[in-house]
């Protein structure tokens, strides 16, 4: 019988099944896809890459893995991710043990026999000690709602669900709906191919240019230089990456001209550094205001025509407080004569019709219509599992109000469950992968130790959960973030409760805290022996 089911055949869940193995425990993974990769997996659209440098963006717990892997650029690009992971299964002999296909369709657990009982979406039922939901914060594309959508004669897709033989988009009219990061990816991509490209906006989003390219052999040589040293920088830093190094200085606290300039060289070094340009921008409105004038001006520099400029400038939530997006030739592609936006807020949509899409002022005739729409993140994947803890209840329930854990790794009450980057953990503000191991290191950790101490079950007490909701909760509201319309607070999903799910406190922070729960006898939890 089975030691431990596993949900989801992504880095987490991989990686999750490497450190099991290693325990001598038995596992096996569940995979709704046909193949290993999960976000890499699924999302394949045109311009699909890593927004974190390649070589951070990458496993840290074999020194020989890092040591052959060599990256082609500075951010890898989905096929060169989706190799990689190939790789990682193949090196370490994974898929013998990850059953495909398969979605998870409920888990229950049993208070008598202490364990999780599992059905597949085809029958299949299986048992287990523990739980391990590996299945991503982004993994459930929000499903396209448009009214007169099902009329539509052409093509239509989603970036979360791009098709596997790729789409050949030459000579196409093409209307993309939405501007978040895939979109932001894609648009060039796709402005290459397609005769004319129609970029429907909701919410304009701050981007800032990747300058991506063939990676630097002296970068790379560096990195490995000084491995251990980088990796444990990485555990140790605030948000799981080393190549924003966040500054100390206030921008409210140095001149204009100095300011400007450090602006200047975050935006040549590209990525997420404009973020940790100056210690306030996240949380001081003026600061902020700052990066947010600042960006602007880049928007106005780039794109030639001022009223699309204007269009394209956010102007109702701070800078940064909606996921940064990191681009290649995103605000230049509006200066293409075959690229249009249509603004949302100035003429809402308003029918998808059989030729094309309608707004309160225009009619769009397309072949094709990319749903670049985002996801029910973080609780999405979780709330289609049929999950039911002690005395039957649904986690659903448990959630009703927004996602409660303890750490982001469990939820009271349903013991032996564990989230792997759950909500109230850094996940998505952080380089997820950094965040996945650290994750998956204190779970197999603790699977150990239950395991050589002959223990049953472990859950959280309400009150450490009720605690660290409220610390989630305080660490958010001392920023700007819950300002934003954004996914991290499910704002894109209707009707889902408003509660921001990532914690915000660090990663390095986090780490220190979880790593103090474990030395002291982990404390919060309630650790039962064997009946
Ligand atoms: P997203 O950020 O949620 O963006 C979805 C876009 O669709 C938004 O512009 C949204 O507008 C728009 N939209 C949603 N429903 C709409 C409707 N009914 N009508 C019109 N517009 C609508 O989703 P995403 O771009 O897939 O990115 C999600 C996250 O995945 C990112 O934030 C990032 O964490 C991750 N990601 C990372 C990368 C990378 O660079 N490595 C690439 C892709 C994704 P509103 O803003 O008005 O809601």
């Amino acid at each position: 019988s089975l030691d431990a089911v596993i949900i989801g055949a992504g880095i987490s869940g991989m990686y999750m099944l490497h450190r099991l193995r290693g325990l001598g425990l038995k596992a096996r993974v569940y995979e709704a896809g046909s193949d290993i990769g999960g976000t890499w997996f699924w999302n394949r659209y045109p311009g699909a890459r890593v927004d974190i440098e390649s070589q951070e963006y990458s496993y840290s717990f074999s020194e020989e893995l890092e040591r052959e892997w060599k990256w082609s650029e500075r951010y890898a690009a989905q096929p060169e991710i989706l190799r990689y992971l190939n790789h990682v299964a193949d090196r370490f002999d994974l898929r013998p043990d990850i059953q495909f296909n398969t979605r998870i369709a409920s888990a229950h657990f049993d208070e008598t026999k202490g364990r999780w009982a599992l059905a597949t979406d085809d029958g299949e039922t299986l048992d287990a000690k523990f739980c391990i939901a590996a299945t991503g914060c982004l993994s459930v594309p929000n499903e396209p709602n448009f009214k007169g959508q099902e009329t539509f004669k052409g093509a239509t897709y989603h970036t979360g669900r791009w098709p596997h033989e790729g789409v050949d988009l030459t000579g196409k009219r093409v209307a993309v709906i939405g501007t978040g990061s895939s979109a932001i990816q894609s648009i060039p991509q796709i402005a290459k191919q397609a005769a004319q490209v129609y970029v429907f906006q909701r919410t304009p989003n701050y981007s800032v240019p990747a300058h991506n390219g063939p990676i630097s052999p002296i970068v790379a040589e560096a990195w490995l230089a000084n491995r251990d040293e980088n990796r444990q920088l990485q555990r140790m830093s605030s948000a799981g990456f080393l190549f924003s190094n966040h500054r100390e200085e206030l921008a409210t606290q140095v001149g204009d001209n100095e300011r400007r300039q450090v602006f200047e060289e975050r935006w040549a070094q590209g990525g997420f550094s404009v973020q940790a340009a100056f210690a306030d921008l996240a949380v001081d409105p003026v600061a902020n205001g700052m990066a947010a004038d600042f960006a602007a001006s880049k928007i106005r520099e780039i794109v030639k025509d001022p009223a699309v400029a204007d269009r394209l400038t956010p102007k109702d939530y701070p800078f940064g407080t909606k996921r940064l997006c990191v681009d290649t030739g995103y605000y230049e592609v509006f200066n293409q004569p075959n690229v249009e936006l249509i603004d949302l807020r100035e003429a809402p949509l308003d029918t998808i019709t059989a030729t094309g899409v309608k707004t309160a002022e225009g009619d769009y005739a397309v072949d094709v219509i990319v749903f670049a729409i985002g996801f029910d993140a973080m609780t999405g994947a979780l709330s289609r599992i049929d999950i039911q803890g002690r005395g039957g209840a649904a986690l659903t329930d448990a959630w009703s109000e927004g996602p409660k854990s303890y750490l982001g790794l469990m939820v009271a009450g349903f013991p032996n469950l564990f989230t792997v980057t759950g909500p109230g953990s850094p996940s998505v503000l952080s380089n997820m992968i950094v965040s996945i191991e650290q994750h998956v290191d204190w779970l197999a950790d603790l699977m150990g130790f239950m395991t050589l101490n002959g223990l049953a079950t472990i859950e959280p007490t309400a009150d450490s959960q009720n605690a660290w909701v409220d610390h989630v909760n305080e660490a958010a509201n001392h920023t700007l973030y819950p300002v934003a319309n954004s996914w991290y607070l499910g704002a894109n999903v209707p009707g889902k409760p408003r509660v921001f799910m990532p914690y915000i406190g660090g990663v390095g922070a986090y780490r220190t805290l979880c790593d103090a729960v474990a030395a002291n006898g982990y404390m919060g939890f309630k650790l039962r022996p064997a009946a």
